[in-house]
């Protein structure tokens, strides 16, 4: 009865999430095509009650929203996807409870949002419905769900046939340019978290990281951009969701010679600041480093995306060089990146340091990834906020990719 939609070279633990789900009556979708295709939903109000055992989510929508529930193990979460939605509701009246230790909300990509509820403990939907508000203000969903045992959860999941993919974004980037060759040196700008993953935020301002890398990106992008013979690329240049191996797709498929990933993360010692210029490694540099890496690492999982396939190349005698060249290229791009900021930027001790960044992972473009401060540190948060300082920032980086172009490109690529 169940079918099971297996890729090829599936990671275990994706394997574990991407099964999915089943004709369940209750909660079969609404389709209501001609809704799909009009502006975004809105939803302007929502409401998250109830105890450790059950809960209830009301939402309300300007208008009769389709929906689908599916569930993901590792931690046990409950998605709902929604067509492209505009959420003006208060971040307050969804805040996590009882069942539920993490709620998110926001943009997949591709016309489509997503709600994430993150249990505490197996969970499954009782109750998933739409009736109309009163005094023609729209419909409402509710969506009731009770606690139950780990191996019930495990049957829920073995009767979807979900395949817990994201919209094809990078497949079909119909909304964006074609690659083409024009003999230019392509730079990928990738603006960190996005859509429902919204990163970190400001100690002092609660600015989502999301929005802080996006104003970067732009900055950055429009100074590359004068340079002679450079072309750049954004992953994204809006607030949604990509996952990671989408960011990394998006670069090749656009050409890429050099991807930039940008970032401004928290932690936990505030006192800490100044820029990182990470590149990727087997090993961490530090445990700075390998917690970093461990997080920007989740995005994909906050999002309700499950791991993607290995790489099914690893094993390439060719891949593999390739690999090991592309890392001397990076290694000398956030070599550059650093004597670019010294004395103009504050950077922190050992300011070259590397992990396993998912997102650089990239066999053939060279990568790196900048955190340009933290939103831990207040110092740091209003630099991060300052027109002036990210121009500043941007232009060093700039001078670093033209230092990288005329001496390693030149000498070597
Ligand atoms: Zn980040």
């Amino acid at each position: 009865m169940t079918a099971v939609i297996r890729r090829p070279f599936i990671h275990m633990i994706a394997l574990a999430s991407v099964l999915l789900v089943s004709s369940g009556a209750a909660l079969a979708p609404t389709t209501d095509a001609s809704v799909a295709a009009a502006s975004p939903l809105l939803a302007y109000e929502a409401r998250l009650a109830g105890d450790d055992a059950r809960g209830r989510l009301v939402i309300s929508f300007d208008r009769r929203p389709d929906f689908a529930i599916h569930y993901l193990a590792n931690p046990w979460r409950v998605v709902i996807d929604l067509p492209e939605t505009a959420f003006g509701i208060k971040p307050e009246d969804m805040t996590a409870r009882g069942l539920f230790r993490e709620v998110r909300y926001g943009a997949m990509g591709g016309g489509a949002a997503r709600i994430v509820l993150t249990a505490t403990r197996p969970v499954q939907v009782t109750l998933a419905d739409v009736q109309p508000e009163a005094g023609d203000k729209g419909y409402r969903l509710v969506v009731d769900t009770a606690m139950i045992t780990e191996k019930e959860f495990t049957g829920l999941l073995s009767r979807q046939t979900w395949t817990a993919s994201v919209s094809p974004r990078a497949a079909d980037a119909s909304d964006r340019p074609a690659a083409v060759d024009d003999g230019k040196f392509v730079i990928a700008i990738d603006p960190g978290h996005g859509g429902i993953d919204a990163g970190a935020s400001g100690a002092t301002t609660n600015t989502p990281e999301k929005d802080v890398t996006l104003a970067f990106a732009r900055e950055l992008a429009g100074i590359l951009g004068k340079q002679d013979g450079v072309r750049v690329i954004l992953t994204r240049d809006k607030d949604e969701f990509l996952s990671l191996s989408q960011r990394v797709q998006l670069a090749r498929n656009g050409g890429a010679k050099l991807f930039i990933s940008l970032h401004a993360d928290t932690l936990k010692q505030k006192d800490i600041r100044g820029a990182t210029v990470y590149t990727i490694s087997d090993k961490a540099s530090d445990h700075l480093a390998a917690s970093l890496a461990e997080r920007e690492n989740l995005s994909d999982e906050i999002a309700g995306v499950p791991l993607d396939d290995g790489p099914a190349e690893v094993a390439d005698i060719l891949i593999d060089l390739t690999r090991r060249e592309t890392q001397v290229f990076s290694v000398n791009l956030a070599r550059s990146v650093v004597s670019s900021f010294e004395g103009q930027i504050a950077l922190i001790n050992n300011p070259h340091r590397h992990a396993g960044f998912r997102v650089l992972q990239a066999p053939d473009v060279p990568s790196v990834l900048l955190e340009l401060g933290f939103l831990s540190n207040p110092e740091d948060e209003k630099q991060l906020l300052d027109p002036a300082w990210r121009r500043k920032v941007a232009e060093r980086i700039a001078a670093a990719v033209s230092q990288y172009r005329a001496t390693v490109v030149a000498n070597g690529g």
